[in-house]
């Protein structure tokens, strides 16, 4: 097979690979998505099913991608076969607006169901057990005197590492502000306008810290499966052995680039690249700032400097995001530092031969660290 029609086939096999082990925790663009509570397989109030309502442009694009992951998920007959309700497989959104005065108007409808009562109840929400986006919606009885039921309009996140789990819309509200570049003084502008309440700053920050931790395990499986695909590559074009307890030698491309232009960027990141199959094996960040550090860090510092040095080696062991202190051109030859000393440890593969652009200070730098021994050369 020519090489670039090699190179392709690897590329399209890992990435097949990727999406059918992680098809429950990727997008199609490849993006780590966080499981959504399972969507009823029944209603009470479902649309009339001699008249199926059209769907939207966004609903029939979803249903086109579910049935495409369906298709490649090994449970994909067992849930066909599950059910045979038009209205609910077509059905693809999980969530959506709902006006609270529309929903107790709803629950008001309904009648008590203690034996022997009967009465109209009330809908409620409890603004003070509300969380987030999770209101507290309640129904209360006139005539009994209590609350027959009370639940949150959001289930808990059960997979979460966190204890307690938190609310999944509070984790995905946080997870869809950052894609969206919202910091959280813009997520509570944005649900100022619509009525809503919003997060508070410090839970919005607890919330990105526990996505952020959660996606760093997609990021690990990501790159695991990228070595083992890499691997395989290698074995049948060099006839090394695929063994992942061999050590493999092999050509890496290496590249960084930094979140701002100029040569004045906080955060920069480095790339190793296999020149056989394209895939990203490793990225490191730099990053020389800390949201925490320039605002209470500062605040510490001015007003209370005494305990300043006790906050901060507290706060560096809660995880501060400072892992870089110098130029930003140096960040790129730290980077490849760093992702060559442990490529042993990671993948049990050593970076050998280096390609790289132009600029050759990451080069040196890593020819210098002879990071597998004297004995090994570094190209
Ligand atoms: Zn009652
Ligand atoms: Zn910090």
């Amino acid at each position: 097979m020519p090489r670039k029609t090699k190179k392709l086939a690897a590329v399209a096999a890992a990435r097949k690979s990727l999406s059918e082990s992680n098809s429950k925790n990727l997008t199609p663009n490849g993006n780590p998505v966080f499981p959504l509570s399972t969507r009823p397989r029944s209603s009470s109030i479902s649309p009339s099913r001699s008249r199926p309502r059209p769907l939207t442009a966004f609903e029939r694009k979803m249903k086109k991608y579910r049935s495409r992951s369906r298709s490649r998920s090994p449970s994909a007959s067992s849930s066909r076969s599950r059910s045979h309700s038009p209205i609910v497989t077509e059905n693809p959104c999980t969530r959506t607006f709902v006006e609270a005065s529309m929903l107790l108007q709803l629950i008001s409808s309904l009648k008590c169901p203690q034996p022997g009562c009967g009465s109209q109840v009330e809908g409620r929400v409890n603004w003070k057990r509300t969380k987030g986006f999770s209101l507290c919606v309640q129904v209360y009885c006139p005539v009994c005197g209590d609350v027959v039921k009370q639940m949150f309009t959001s289930s808990t996140d059960a997979t979460s590492t966190a204890t307690p789990p938190p609310y999944t819309v509070n984790k995905l509200m946080t997870l869809a502000a950052l894609w969206s570049d919202m910091e959280p003084y813009k997520l509570s502008t944005f649900c100022e306008v619509l009525d809503m309440p919003s997060l508070h700053q410090k839970t919005f920050n607890k919330k990105a810290q526990l996505v952020y931790g959660e996606s760093k395990n997609v990021r690990k499986e990501v790159f695991r499966k990228a070595a083992e695909t890499v691997r395989r590559e290698y074995a049948e074009e060099t006839g090394t052995d695929p063994d992942p307890e061999t050590t493999l030698d092999m050509a890496v491309s290496f590249d960084g680039s930094w979140m701002t232009r100029g040569h004045s960027s906080l955060i920069g990141i480095g790339c190793v690249i296999d020149t056989l199959t394209g895939l990203v094996l490793d990225a490191h960040v730099l990053s020389q700032h800390c949201q925490t550090c320039a605002t209470s860090g500062e605040w510490v510092k001015r007003e209370t400097p005494h305990r300043y040095e006790q906050w901060l080696a507290q706060h560096r062991q809660e995880g501060c995001s400072v892992n870089y202190k110098g130029s930003s051109r140096m960040m790129e030859p730290e980077a490849a530092k760093v992702m060559w000393k442990w490529s042993l440890e990671l993948h049990n593969i050593r970076y050998t031969t280096f390609v790289g652009d132009g600029d050759s200070k990451a080069h040196d730098r890593v020819v210098r660290q002879k990071p597998y021994g004297e004995e090994v050369e570094n190209r």
